[in-house]
């Protein structure tokens, strides 16, 4: 794909065609589809590394999650067959690795799992496995474990190391105007439109931002910013281990596909880290990893793969969810003309990033309100 030229207008004094508020996975994929296709974008982030995509796992999972048939199944589904695409797309801008493996999905069972949801879909693969089936595409599962769903159109992406580095070399060099360090402290309005963001941006003196539209996409902290917007933070712990060295030739790792479990995912990496999670917490925007979120990660993780108790702990670290009431994401428009949202994609926003940019970006740019947007306006949440 060609890269559009850097436009004059897209300098910092001009006002720009969208201003969009958010340095996570929603702002700058989204940024990059609007730059694509010709429009100037500035992006005003607090701060990239508080965004849960530097948190996620990076499953790729419709169908491992168990969703419900219906309008998010299906946007799942859709954003999963456009990973390979856009990711490659993001490759070929930029040179980077993306970190997209499509390695499928494990979901073991244990004798006191509860039945699984509806797992099958109409157009998607999905197989029971046990006994020397399950035995043939993963060894050294916990003796507990009496059979697994394979999901082999499942996928993962290392988001931390790979996607995000990508995308965002891919936004900087695309033109879009990133401005780190700013945070929006007000959506002024008039009239039911925006017509200025007020920012602590003292850096070049312009603390006031206008433009033609914006786009609200400030993860979890989306609901202090606009009443409408009602999203909260679920809080999740992760963390990471390494082969001690000598173990993994002794027990037969790596694992050739991520494990979905009930309260773990363990999710490899192509390097050989394992990547464990996730907590899932109701305690506001409270940092820092807890003795029991750990212990939590690790008795689960060694219950369904016991050759991880000879691993090293690499690494932990947490991240907050951006969670609507229904678990639903809110997309497209919003109560004020000029302004859209795209936020709340709570445990699924990885997966989601490329249909939500796809969809933005065909709303902002073309008024083009795809039929499953229905499911996703800000309205059903009742404010
Ligand atoms: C523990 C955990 C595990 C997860 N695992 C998976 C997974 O396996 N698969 C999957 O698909 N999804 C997963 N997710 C979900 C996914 O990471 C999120 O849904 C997605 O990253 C949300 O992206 P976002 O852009 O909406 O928000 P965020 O990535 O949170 O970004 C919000 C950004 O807005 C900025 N911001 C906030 N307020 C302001 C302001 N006033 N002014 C300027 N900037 C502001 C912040 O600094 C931040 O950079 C997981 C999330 C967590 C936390």
């Amino acid at each position: 794909m060609t890269q559009p030229a850097l436009r004059p207008d897209v300098l910092l004094n001009v006002m720009p065609d969208v201003l969009i508020i958010g340095g996570g996975l929603m702002a700058l994929a989204t940024a990059l589809e609007l730059r694509l296709r010709g429009a100037s974008v500035t992006v005003l982030s607090r701060d990239r590394t508080e965004a849960a995509a530097y948190a996620a796992a990076g499953m790729l999972a419709p169908q491992a999650e168990g969703l419900e048939p219906g309008p998010m199944l299906e946007l799942c589904l859709r954003s999963r067959a456009l990973y390979p695409d856009w990711t490659a797309k993001l490759e070929s801008l930029t040179g980077l690795d993306s970190g997209y493996w499509p390695c499928g999905i494990l979901r073991p069972a244990f004798a006191d799992t509860p039945p699984p949801p509806e797992l099958q879909n109409r157009d998607c693969r999905v197989e029971w496995l046990e006994g020397e089936a399950l035995e043939q595409r993963q060894a050294g599962l916990g003796a507990e474990v009496v059979g697994a769903w394979w999901f082999p159109e499942d996928a993962q992406v290392d988001n931390r190391r790979r996607l995000v580095p990508a995308l965002a070399a891919a936004v900087d060099q695309s033109g879009v105007i990133w401005r780190e360090g700013v945070e929006v402290i007000k959506i002024h309005q008039c009239q039911g439109e925006v017509t200025a963001l007020e920012t602590n941006d003292l850096e070049t003196n312009k603390q006031i931002y206008q433009a033609g539209h914006y786009l609200l996409a400030a993860g979890a902290w989306t609901g202090g910013l606009l009443e409408a917007a009602p999203v909260t933070p679920r809080k999740g712990q992760l963390m990471a281990l390494r082969p001690a060295l000598g173990v993994e030739s002794e027990i037969g790792m790596p694992l050739g596909q991520v494990l979905f479990g009930d309260r773990i995912y363990i999710v490899p990496r192509q390097d050989g880290l394992i990547v464990l999670g996730a907590t899932s917490e109701q305690v506001d925007f409270q940092p820092g990893n807890t003795a029991a979120g750990i212990h939590q990660l690790l008795t689960e993780a060694i219950r369904l793969c016991p050759a991880l108790g000879h691993y090293e702990i690499a690494e932990t670290w947490w991240g907050f969810r951006p969670e609507t009431a229904d678990e639903l994401p809110i997309l497209g428009p919003s109560p004020l003309a000029n302004l859209s949202l795209a936020s709340g994609h709570y445990r699924n926003g990885v997966l989601l990033a490329p249909i939500t940019a796809q969809i933005l970006a065909d709303w902002i740019l073309e008024g083009k309100a795809a039929p499953l947007l229905q499911a996703f306006q800000w309205e059903r949440l009742g404010l």
